[in-house]
C-alpha cells in the first residue's frame, strides 16, 4: 500500500473514532440531564426512594464498611435523624426573615429556638454580651453526659443572617442541623457519657461576635463543679468544637444542575492554628464517619477553615466547620449565587439541597455519638 493511501486510512479511522467519541459525549451529557432534570429541580427525594429505598446511598459514591459492634450502636443514634424534621426547622427559622442581628426578628427567632429546645426537654441558657454598646443575647442548650457530665463537645450554628430574604441557607441550615442532633438527643432513651452543647451562635455575620463573647465569658468557667460536690457543671470542659454554616448548596461553580456530581460535605480546619493537629484528627474521625453513617453524599477534609465560629476556638480546642463548600477557595469565589442574597429563601432548594444538610447532621452526629459514647436503650 502506497504511504499517502495509509495515512488516509489512519486519518479516516481516527475521524470516525472522534466522531464516535463526540456521539457518547453528546449522548452522556443529555441522558446526565435527564436524570437530573433541569436546573433547581433535579431528582426529588420521593422520586429517589422510590428507586432506591430510604437511607440508600443514591449516587454509589461511598464504599461499604463492615460495621463493628460499636459502630452499630452508633447508627442506632443516627437513626433517629428525620429528613422532614430537617426541613421543618429550617421552614421555622425562615418564618422570621434573614434573623438579622439588632432587629426584633432577630430577638423573636431566638425565643422560637429556645421554645423548641425546651420543647425536647432542655434547660436552656442565654449568653449575654454587648455589640457596638447594645445588649445582644444568644441561646444555648445542654445534653448532659450521664458518667463525666464535666467534659464537652460543642455543636454550633448561627442563628442571624442577612440580605433581606430567608437566610435559608446561611445559615438556617446550619442552625437547624444543630437543632435536628438536639432534638434527635433529647429523649431520655439516649445516653451519652460525656455532655454536648447546643450553641446557636448569634452577630456571626458581623465578625463572630457571638461565638467571641462565649469564648471570652466562658473559657474560664470550664471544668468548675457549682456548687462543688453537686455533680453539676455549668461549663464542662471543653475537648472540641464543631461549626456548621451554609449546609445545603453544591451546584458546582459555574452553577450547573442540582447538586452536582461531586457535591460533597467539606469539613475544614485551620493549617495555622494553635490545634491543628488535633483538629485535623476530628476532621478525620468527621471524614470516617461520613463514611459509615452518611447515606448520599462523601466528606472531605482540607485545612483552611475561616470565617466561622469555630475559629474562636480554634487554638484552645480542636475546632472544625462543617459547610457546603470550602470557605475560602469556593464560597469565596461565589460558588453560591444566593449567599447573602435575597434569594435565600426556604423554595429556593430543593430536597437534593435539604440532603446535603442532613448528610452533614448523619456526618456530626455519627463522629459525635462514638467520641461521647452515645448509646439507645435496648428495645427503643
Ligand atoms: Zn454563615
Amino acid at each position: 500500500m502506497p504511504r499517502t493511501n495509509m495515512n488516509r486510512a489512519r486519518l479516516e479511522r481516527l475521524f470516525v473514532a472522534v466522531l464516535v467519541a463526540g456521539a457518547l459525549m453528546v449522548w452522556r451529557t443529555e441522558h446526565v440531564q435527564a436524570q437530573r432534570g433541569p436546573r433547581g429541580g433535579g431528582r426529588g427525594a420521593a422520586q429517589n426512594e422510590r428507586q432506591f429505598g430510604r437511607g440508600r446511598n443514591l449516587r454509589g459514591v461511598l464504599g461499604g464498611v463492615p460495621l463493628t459492634a460499636a459502630d452499630s450502636a452508633v447508627q442506632n443514634v443516627v437513626a433517629r435523624l428525620d429528613f422532614d424534621s430537617y426541613k421543618e426547622l429550617v421552614r421555622g427559622l425562615t418564618q422570621f426573615g434573614d434573623r438579622e442581628q439588632g432587629t426584633e426578628r432577630n430577638a423573636q427567632a431566638i425565643d422560637w429556638i429556645e421554645q423548641q429546645l425546651r420543647s425536647w426537654g432542655y434547660e436552656t441558657g442565654r449568653i449575654q454580651y454587648e455589640y457596638r454598646g447594645e445588649p445582644r443575647e444568644e441561646v444555648y442548650a445542654t445534653k448532659v453526659g450521664s458518667t463525666v457530665p464535666g467534659e464537652m463537645y460543642i455543636i454550633g450554628g448561627h442563628m442571624d443572617g442577612r440580605g433581606a430574604g430567608e437566610a435559608a441557607n446561611d445559615d438556617g441550615s446550619g442552625a437547624a442541623l444543630v437543632l435536628e442532633i438536639a432534638r434527635a438527643l433529647a429523649s431520655s432513651e439516649v445516653t451519652t457519657a460525656r455532655s454536648i452543647r447546643f450553641a446557636l451562635w448569634n452577630n456571626e455575620e458581623t465578625g463572630l461576635n457571638g461565638s467571641r463573647a462565649y469564648v471570652d465569658q466562658r473559657a474560664p468557667l470550664q471544668g468548675i463543679e457549682e456548687p462543688a460536690g453537686s455533680g453539676i457543671y455549668p461549663e464542662p470542659r471543653w475537648l472540641g468544637m464543631i461549626q456548621h454554616d451554609m449546609m445545603m448548596w453544591d451546584h458546582g461553580n459555574p452553577v450547573t444542575y442540582s447538586q452536582a456530581l461531586d457535591a460533597d460535605v467539606d469539613v475544614e480546619f485551620q493549617l495555622n492554628s494553635a490545634m491543628a493537629e488535633e483538629s485535623a484528627a476530628l476532621g478525620l474521625r468527621l471524614i470516617n464517619a461520613n463514611r459509615k453513617f452518611a447515606t448520599d453524599y462523601p466528606g472531605v477534609l482540607s485545612n483552611a477553615m475561616s470565617n466561622t465560629d469555630s475559629s474562636p476556638f480554634m487554638d484552645l480546642v480542636p475546632s472544625v466547620s462543617l459547610r457546603e463548600n470550602r470557605r475560602l477557595y469556593e464560597t469565596g469565589n461565589r460558588a453560591n449565587p444566593h449567599w447573602h442574597q435575597p434569594t435565600d429563601l426556604f423554595v429556593t432548594f430543593s430536597d437534593d439541597d435539604f440532603r446535603l444538610g442532613f448528610n452533614a447532621a448523619q456526618t456530626t452526629l455519627g463522629a459525635l455519638a462514638h467520641l461521647v459514647e452515645a448509646r439507645v436503650a435496648p428495645g427503643m
